[in-house]
């Protein structure tokens, strides 16, 4: 039975638990606020620290990226962590991963590195207006970004991201300007590479936001286009970092092109889908990828899609009496816009998916999910 310890003991290490407990792996996890390592699930302290957490791993992997970079090096040491240290401090970090993007010519939106007020105004004249503004380190879910639409707010900005960066006590925090890209719609690809660099990728997914956390990802059938071009950008930048496990990339298409927006050296919130959806799901490939096991199926199984629940912990029952519906739950204490679980719901085909997607926000409370029922409308309608 190989071991595996992973950085982080949120939701992401908890479905690592639930799939890799078919295959015989042990999967803990590292609390990182409490140096304990703890039981995913339940989640009980199982024992000591990271270091008795390392000596009793054969393999460590981190469910999310702004792990501290002394516990990454303390890993990387052991020779046992998987993805590498440097992917996942890229993945922490918008300027290293900026960087990555323009080693490997991938497009992506047009950028501006800003520390003082003079390079804030050399951003607004580089990248013009709309422009956003995102913390290098830290961010995630929306948090730490700044929309500059108009010149006359530029000032008032300036300011709240002055204050923000004085306050700040993290360590070489920063600030990216990027250029508002027009997308027609954001769409994300996760793959996983395996040590000997056999690569597989899923479908794509298409992904909605609400006040800039995911709210709904859909996986069908897509155009073989896009598909080849973010697949042929997954291999060249998990080659690159000589990747093992899998990451996802978070891509704005606009018109039949793809821009890369961000990556995240890990399991992502837009591959939940895979649970239900696809041969494999993402939870398992990536245990298998670091294990050094051969990958499984990525193939799609169904069109299915994903419904996060926030800031919710409890869903009326009758969501269960939907055909092709699962529910899981994370085991979190309930809090304002804090992802607490998502439901998967299939069809054999996609009018079928819509119409139970449809069901679904009919009985789901609106205010909970602001923008299902539209969504699901919309994607009825598209398929009627
Ligand atoms: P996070 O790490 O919080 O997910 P993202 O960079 O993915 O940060 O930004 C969150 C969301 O903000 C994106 O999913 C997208 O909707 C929007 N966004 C980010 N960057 C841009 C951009 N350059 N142009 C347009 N929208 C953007
Ligand atoms: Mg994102």
């Amino acid at each position: 039975m190989k071991k595996v310890l992973v950085l982080g003991a949120g939701q992401l290490a908890r479905m690592m638990q639930l799939a890799g407990t078919p295959l015989n792996l042990d999967v803990k996890a590292l609390d990182v606020s409490s140096n304990k390592v703890v039981h995913p699930i339940t989640p009980e302290q199982i024992y000591g620290d990271l270091a008795a957490g390392i000596i009793n791993a054969d393999v460590i992997t981190a469910e999310f990226e702004h792990v501290a970079h002394d516990i990454l090096d303390e890993c990387e040491q052991s020779g046992k962590l998987f993805p590498k240290s440097e992917a996942i401090k890229i993945g922490g970090d918008r300027r290293l991963e900026k960087a990555l993007l323009e080693s490997c010519n991938t497009a992506n939106a047009k950028y501006y590195f800003v520390n003082s007020k003079e390079d804030f105004d050399k951003a607004i004249n580089y990248l013009s207006l709309p422009i956003i503004f995102k913390t290098a380190l830290e961010g995630y879910d929306g948090k730490g970004q700044w929309r500059l639409k108009v010149a006359a707010d530029a000032e008032a900005i300036w300011q709240d991201m002055a204050d923000f960066l004085n306050a700040s006590t993290t360590v070489n925090q920063g600030i990216v300007a990027e250029q508002m890209v027009p997308f027609d719609r954001e769409i994300s690809l996760v793959g996983v590479r395996r040590i000997n660099g056999d690569v597989a990728v899923y479908p794509l997914t298409e992904n909605h936001h609400t006040n800039g956390i995911l709210t709904v990802s859909v996986a069908a059938p897509i155009n073989t286009k896009l598909q080849e071009q973010a697949g042929t950008v997954f291999k060249a930048l998990s080659d690159k970092l000589n990747y093992v496990g899998v990451m996802a990339i978070e891509f704005f298409q606009v018109g039949d092109q793809l821009l890369v927006n961000e990556i995240a050296p890990r399991v992502h919130n837009s591959g939940h889908w895979t649970q239900q959806g696809a041969d494999t799901c993402q939870f398992e490939n990536h245990l298998r990828a670091i294990c050094d096991l051969p990958l499984g199926s990525t193939a799609l199984v169904r069109p299915t899609a994903m419904v996060n629940i926030i800031g919710e912990d409890t869903i009326p029952d009758e969501v269960l009496a939907i055909a092709s519906v699962s529910v899981h739950w994370y085991n979190k204490g309930k809090r304002a816009g804090r992802k607490m679980g998502h439901i998967n719901v299939s069809g054999e085909h996609e009018l079928q998916l819509a119409q139970r997607l449809q069901n679904l926000a009919d009985i789901l409370c609106p205010k909970a999910f602001p923008d299902l029922n539209d969504f699901a409308k919309k994607y009825l309608d598209k398929q009627s």
